[in-house]
């Protein structure tokens, strides 16, 4: 017999399989990322799957098998409604839940990455800007798994002068130092330090020119983009 299993979490995403199933990809309480077929989950009248929509924190019942957990109840505990009524922060909080369903490794535990998501998505709720805040999102996820960018000089020598971007090798490198490409100013890597810094409260009270925001954006995209495809 297939063993019972209980969880919390918030839908990532969802992934439709054979005629009428789902797989719903939940950041769990205490089993990190979890992957749960729903049968019949696309079914007009399946309670399950509308309760297992993305964005909505739920609690599991399912059984643990050799293959994928098949889920057996859920229930509804949040929904974020305020979010899910305006379009541009639904896709901002939307954004952020692919990006952590693709950063992180099936069923390793990572309850700091499920605080600071639904912290980013309350925030989101409660005004902050979705432009700042997703940079925001983003380098503090990083940094929360370890992987975030060096942004206090030059990665190897720690210098300041002629800093270039270099994903590959974590951060910000001088051209001294093999540093290649456009080069990054101050204003840019100091409001990436800033953001990566300041509460995700915080975000609303940020004022930074159009030009920071886009080139800082574009800076976080590659970092992002390249840990995607390693
Ligand atoms: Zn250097």
């Amino acid at each position: 017999m297939a063993r019972l299993a209980r969880d919390r979490g918030l839908v990532l995403c969802t992934q439709d399989v054979a005629e009428t199933d789902r797989i719903v990809t939940i950041l769990t309480e205490k089993r990190g990322k979890l992957r749960i077929l729903v049968k019949r989950a696309r079914r007009i009248d399946s309670h399950a799957g509308a309760i297992l929509d993305v964005l909505n924190y739920a609690e599991v019942i399912f059984y643990e098998r050799r293959e994928l957990p098949l889920l057996r109840e859920a229930s509804l505990l949040h929904i974020f409604r305020e979010l899910k009524e305006d379009l541009q922060r639904l896709e901002a909080a939307m954004r952020a839940a692919a990006i952590v369903a693709r950063l992180l490794p099936d069923r390793q535990s990572y309850p700091e990455v499920l605080a600071l998501l639904l912290d980013y998505l309350r925030a989101l709720e409660g005004g902050l800007p979705p432009t700042v805040g997703e940079l925001s999102f983003e380098l503090k996820l990083l940094g929360r798994l370890g992987l975030g960018p060096f942004l206090d000089g030059c990665i190897e020598c720690g210098g300041k002068k002629g800093l270039t971007w270099s994903p590959e090798r974590g951060g910000l490198l001088c051209t001294a130092c093999g540093g290649k490409g456009e080069e990054v100013s101050p204003q840019i890597w100091k409001a990436l330090r800033g953001l990566r810094n300041l509460p995700l409260s915080a975000g609303s009270r940020v004022r930074l020119p159009e030009r920071v925001l886009t080139k800082a954006q574009e800076l976080v995209e590659r970092f992002i983009a390249w840990h995607l495809g390693r």
